[in-house]
């Protein structure tokens, strides 16, 4: 069976008991400050389990894209070391929201695994929760009472706390699990070992395939369990490993999910893959084609590699793919990005995204592969140096400080220095090497650490967001929790009908007050977290449950408001210019200012700018009314021809708005007509990744208040110049600044000249040879005609002349052309260039060094009269 064939009969099998079957929500989590990505199928249902948003459906099904390779779940280190932890895996899941519980969930998997997948019944073995004293739960009878009815009861193994109790994170919805484990190995192997001694013990043929989680409790902040109101079926099993035991293999890496990654690879490194475990090649090659997926369908999701936040953990992967494929394949040119295409053909047909992005993703991935090559160089230089240093003291090993140095600040990997190291029979001081990564780990933890306490209910009122429609309105508190971070203590509150605009689609948060009778507090954010609108404000009102007045800061919505709707007429006018290639790959909206990624693949011309804006203007121009429709079904949206994006979770009711021919999917605040925007300006092109051009530009208020101060400048320049016209009277300044230029360097050779007969006279005798060491004022230019004047005119000589002309000492040294072969100016030049923190160069005969340290002139000339 292939594996499309054994994704399908997941989908179809839990289709036969009414599940709705949906799509994978993006790998990457947008507006979520609590994971940057999913992590596991239930993520896409967290408002559901949270009970602050009603399910579509009781009981839904599908195929999730998953990543751990960051906070609680993560597998990174293992992967590629064993044959069945990915990076990015699908994780099939069946989920009952309030309907079923524990019997159908059991059943189900049995029937499924047994029945429709024919996996015999002798190769699986199943765990449950045994209980916790401290926890005071009791072992789940239930479960094992379920299972009791299809297996033997001598394979339920019970399982501990670590486990067989699932949670979602330090708090929330949490339960006891169930899991089934397969056993791959042949009769033999059987034979020898049961396999219940081989559960749950990292034994690579004996995995663990699928977890039922039974949510049954809610973890509050201070670590106690409640009872939920309603219990829901969580499940998760790994498509990957389902695959090894369908196709009877003995790793993930052998099926054809990998497969034709690996003949790939093998084609483009000339290596072979022999599966072995501990082989460095293999473990190179497994790397290789586990993380080119992850990194991939990040990109794809809309995630670009980059310095920080989640675009720096794919960034990561990427290099980590790089390093071992430079070490153990011996790649050391980009070819990564060559796999991007055998990915698309194998999961083209179910994950569309990888299709419609191939070409950015391989640009994208080619353009990392280079620079990250490129740092790897550089880093073996400053290694190298590291490593003679090392040496010369008579020392054996680096510094711990200096190899953390060269992976933390230049990105070179760790592991890469201690195989070098090796080679010249060093070691690295690994205490003192992990006693900096701890250091660094504390430092960012300090800095972004945040204690957040539970919720504490004030009223049962729906919550609802009315800022579409309204910036002020009389509000009540619903709920609130106190936070803490390095900041100091804040609450977080949540209104009944909120106008604050939560942070979220590149548009800022709202900012503005709450009034009652105690006064005015301050509203300094507001974000959107699992579906609640969440407000900060810094203390708390005394009358917490009485009634107040919402107001947004107007002046900040208005401007942010006109940035987000020229934001969409711009990307519609980069698409007519550019081509419909263009797709927003990320945005800010502020009151301030807007920026605009996207991808194209070249830097745009004046021509291109100038048309864009000459478009957006035309639009705003026509005033058109912003028409939006809320509640729109997904399917009549994409009707009416709004613009999809990758990597966008979008919900079956949608929000379009239009403005003119103009159609966006957007949740954010925008203009009622497009004259609002007054004026669109750009300020800046640049790109900030391959095949991403980013587009800077500004609106509203701020752009006349730029057209207000250049104006200004211009007036000012003209009363100056005492000229109307300024483009002739500059014209004639920069005429006349060149005349007196030549006048100048005329008058400086005049000067140079007379100096020349005091230059000969200071020349002394060193033993057959003439030497002159000369401190001066003079302009290079001179300087330099000087020297050519003396080594000509004078033989067997060496002049050496220093001039502080200027912010930057300049050393000159000119050999005569019967000492050439004896001294060497090039040389002489780069040994006193120490001195004043220079460097330089030249041929035998002449050459020059420029510096930075005024103060090295008097050590410089010193050194140089020892020459
Ligand atoms: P393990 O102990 O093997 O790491 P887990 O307990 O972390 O698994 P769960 O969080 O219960 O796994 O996830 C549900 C299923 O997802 C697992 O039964 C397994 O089949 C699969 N799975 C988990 N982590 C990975 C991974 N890194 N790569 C591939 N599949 C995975
Ligand atoms: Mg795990």
């Amino acid at each position: 069976m292939t594996s499309q064939e054994i994704r399908q009969q997941f989908l179809d099998f839990f289709k036969s008991k009414e599940h709705l079957i949906v799509p994978s929500a993006p790998i990457v989590l947008k507006d979520d400050p609590t994971l940057m990505f999913s992590n596991s199928g239930m993520t896409q249902f967290k408002d559901y389990f949270l009970g602050y948003k009603e399910p579509k459906s009781h009981r839904i099904a599908d195929t999730q894209k998953c990543l751990r390779v960051s906070g609680k779940h993560n597998d990174l280190d293992d992967v590629g070391r064993d044959t069945y932890h990915h990076t990015m895996f699908e994780m099939l899941g069946n989920w009952s929201f309030g309907n079923y519980f524990k019997k159908e969930a059991i059943d189900w998997a049995w029937e499924l695994l047994t029945e429709v997948y024919k996996i015999p019944k002798e190769n699986l073995y199943v765990t449950i929760f045994e209980g916790d004293e401290k926890e005071n739960l009791e072992r789940d009878n239930e479960a094992y009472n379920f299972w009791k009815a299809h297996i033997a009861e001598d394979r339920i193994i019970n399982g501990n706390k670590k486990d067989n109790f699932w949670e979602m994170g330090e708090s929330g919805p949490c339960g006891p699990c169930s899991e089934i484990h397969v056993d791959l190995r042949t009769a033999e192997e059987k034979a020898e070992i049961s396999g219940l001694e081989l559960v749950n013990n990292d034994h690579p043929q004996v995995v663990e395939i699928w977890n039922l989680v039974f949510m049954q409790y809610n973890r509050k902040a201070d670590g106690s369990l409640e009872n939920l109101p309603a219990k829901h079926i969580d499940t998760g099993m790994g498509f990957e490993r389902l695959c090894m035991a369908l196709q009877q293999k003995s790793s993930n890496y052998d099926t054809d999910v990998f497969t034709p990654l690996i003949a790939k690879v093998e084609e483009l490194s000339g290596k072979k893959y022999t599966g072995i475990l501990e082989d460095e090649k293999d473990i190179a090659i497994r790397v290789v084609v586990d993380h080119i997926r992850a990194v991939s369908f990040a990109i794809a999701d809309g995630q670009l590699p980059s310095n920080g936040g989640a675009g720096y953990v794919i960034r990561r992967i990427l290099r980590r793919a790089i390093s071992y494929s430079y070490r153990f394949l011996g790649m050391k040119e980009p070819f990564l990005f060559e796999l991007v295409a055998v990915l698309k053909n194998q999961m083209g047909a179910f994950f569309p995204e990888i299709v419609k992005q191939e070409k950015l993703v391989t640009e994208v991935i080619k353009e990392e592969e280079n620079s990250f090559l490129k740092t790897i160089e550089h880093g073996l230089v400053r290694l190298d140096h590291i490593i003679k240093e090392t040496i010369s003291k008579n020392e054996k090993v680096l510094h711990g400080a200096e190899v953390f140095e060269l992976y933390d600040t230049y990105g070179f990997p760790a592991d890469l220095s201690r195989i070098i190291a090796e080679e010249k029979q060093l070691t690295v001081d690994e205490k003192g090497f992990d006693e900096e990564m701890e250091k660094q780990k504390q430092r960012s933890k300090k800095s972004s650490a945040q204690k957040v306490y539970d919720w504490e209910v004030v009223a049962e009122l729906l919550e609802n967001f009315v800022g579409y429609d309204k910036t002020e309105n009389e509000v009540k508190i619903t709920r609130y929790r106190k936070v803490e971070n390095k900041d100091g203590e804040f609450y977080q509150i949540v209104l009944n009908e909120t106008p604050f605009y939560p942070e979220g689609g590149g548009q800022v948060g709202d900012k503005g007050t709450l009034e009652n009778n105690e006064g005015t507090f301050d509203v300094l954010e507001t974000k959107k977290e699992n579906g609640l609108v969440i407000s900060l404000i810094k203390d708390l009102p005394q009358n917490i449950s009485g009634n107040f007045i919402a107001k947004v800061n107007i002046s900040d919505r208005k401007n942010t408001q006109a940035n987000h709707s020229v934001t969409h007429l711009l990307h519609e006018a980069l698409r007519e210019v550019l081509g419909t290639h263009v797709e927003q790959k990320g945005s800010f909206v502020g009151p301030n200012y807007l920026r605009f990624d996207f991808s194209h693949f070249s830097k745009m011309t004046e021509e291109e700018l100038a048309l864009v804006e000459e478009k957006v203007n035309a639009k705003i121009k026509e005033n058109l009314p912003l028409q939006e429709y809320r509640d729109l079904a997904i399917a009549e949206a994409t009707e009416k021809g709004a613009m999809m994006l990758f990597g966008e979770k979008y919900g079956d009711k949608v929000r379009m708005i239009q403005f003119g021919s103009s159609k966006e999917l957007c949740g954010g605040t925008h203009v009622k007509s497009t004259g609002e925007i007054g004026h669109f300006k750009i300020m800046a092109e640049s790109s900030t990744a391959a095949g991403i051009r980013r587009i800077e530009a500004i609106s509203g208020d701020k752009a006349t208040e730029y057209f207000k101060n250049l104006e200004n400048q211009i007036k000012e320049v003209s009363t100056l110049l005492k000229s109307k016209d300024l483009v002739k009277s500059i014209e004639k300044l920069l005429e006349e600044n060149t005349a007196l230029k030549s006048e100048i360097d005329a008058l400086k050779k005049e000067k140079a000249k007379g100096e020349i007969g005091d230059w000969k006279n200071a020349f002394v005798q060193k033993g057959d040879k003439q030497l002159l060491v000369k401190r001066t004022s003079l302009d290079a230019g001179s300087v330099k005609d000087l020297v050519f004047q003396l080594k000509k005119e004078i033989p067997n000589s060496v002049t050496i002349i220093i001039s502080d002309a200027g912010e930057k000492p300049m050393i000159t040294v000119g050999v005569s052309a019967d000492l050439e072969a004896t001294y060497h100016a090039g040389n002489i030049v780069k040994e006193l260039a120490k001195e004043i923190q220079g460097g330089g160069g030249g041929n035998p005969g002449f050459a020059t060094a420029g510096g930075k340290n005024l103060a090295g002139i008097e050590n410089a000339l010193e050194k140089a009269m020892e020459i």
